[in-house]
């Protein structure tokens, strides 16, 4: 039975970049040498670098002048530090908008480092929304967005404006599904586990005027300035995920780019809500107008049926929708290479437990 794959990450990409990376492990490029056994310097090697990094260039629309692609290790959690450590000095503020369990592990970290004004929280209202009121503090060196929170399931739908200071945002959970004006962006973020490619590498796109500002000492590795210098092979990067994430690169530039991505996303959200919004049993929990695209989190009216809807889910092949373990219920994540007719099944099974549970 053809499995439909809702896991919040690791997560789904598309089956032919399961297949091409498969082949890579086995024989690179026709050289009857593995990808996982040739020198990360060697020119095989270094062409794969090099089209990823041009890729998510392409993708967003940046130039190689102003923005270097970096692919780091330490997942999304190391940049939560790393940001602050080399963008903000002791003195200096940065603002942050509190959406989250990742967002508030990112204003934790940057307290290590400088002042911090955390500008607006959803926390209220146990983060169902994405806050509007707030106002830019004079002076600060970043505005930090977490574009799409993973585990509650909002998103922005539109940058927030903030004037001369450059957003900073922990995309992790739904780069490149939709366009956006990336020039608005001093920094931009990503674990690859949820959109890119494999668990194991972290996309960090920075506009290189930002970096070199503070004045503590930092250590050569975790100084985003050693790695533009090096083109993101100062050390050995981690070559596989690289691959893979460049393969799926190559995957939404052959589908049409951002604007395909973006249409595929909405008849998703749109097919998926539209059953969520007409089924009696079921209920979202993130206020409608900040819906994530991405990860749609629900309850179930009838809490004694959950396990039952799990398992009806499962038999139809609909796998990875129990909530996060902080907040329960249900999360139907729909990356971009999701297919409409796996949220066709879902939305299937859905209405026939209801039917079935009236
Ligand atoms: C998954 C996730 C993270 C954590 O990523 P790691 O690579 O595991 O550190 C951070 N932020 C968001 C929005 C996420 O979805």
């Amino acid at each position: 039975m053809k499995k439909h794959n809702f896991s919040a990450g690791p997560a789904i990409l598309p089956q032919e970049v399961f297949a091409q990376a498969a082949q890579a492990v086995r024989d690179f490029d026709g050289m009857g040498l593995s990808l996982l056994e040739i020198s990360h310097r060697s020119k095989e090697f270094t062409r794969v670098m090099e089209e990823a990094q041009a890729l998510v260039l392409e993708l967003a629309g940046l130039s190689a002048d102003d923005y270097a692609v970096l692919f780091l290790g330490g997942g999304a959690s190391s940049q939560f530090f790393m940001v602050p450590m080399n963008l903000l000095n002791e003195d200096e503020t940065a603002a942050y908008v509190n959406t989250g369990a990742w967002a508030t592990k990112a204003i934790k970290e940057a307290r290590h480092f400088g002042k911090v004004a955390v500008v607006a929280t959803s926390e209220d209202r146990e983060f169902t929304y994405i806050p509007r009121n707030w106002s830019v503090p004079a002076g600060a060196r970043y505005f930090h967005i977490t574009t799409n929170n993973t585990i509650r399931g909002t998103q922005y739908h539109q940058l927030p404006a903030t004037g001369d200071v450059p957003l900073v945002a922990d995309m992790s959970s739904d780069i490149f599904s939709r366009p956006l004006d990336f020039s608005r962006f001093g920094l931009f973020y990503a674990g690859a586990q949820k959109n890119l490619g494999p668990a194991g590498v972290t996309l960090v796109v920075v506009r290189k005027d930002l970096v070199g500002h503070v004045r503590r000492s930092l250590p050569t590795m975790l100084n985003y300035q050693t790695h533009i210098d090096k083109g993101s092979m100062f050390n050995t990067p981690p070559v596989f995920p690289i691959y893979a994430l460049m393969l799926t690169l190559r995957w939404i530039k052959k589908e049409g780019g951002l604007a395909a991505m973006e249409r595929r996303n909405r008849a998703k959200a749109e097919l998926f809500y539209g059953e969520l919004d007409r089924n009696p049993l079921f209920r979202g929990t993130a206020v409608p107008e900040d819906r994530s695209w991405m990860n749609a989190t629900f309850v179930i009216e009838k809490p004694e049926l959950e396990q039952a809807f799990l398992e009806a889910c499962e038999a139809a092949g609909c796998t990875g929708l129990k909530g996060h373990r902080s907040v329960g219920g249900f999360r139907a994540s729909m990356y971009n290479a999701m297919e409409l007719e796996s949220v066709q099944t879902l939305v299937d099974v859905m209405r026939d437990f209801a039917e079935r549970h009236a």
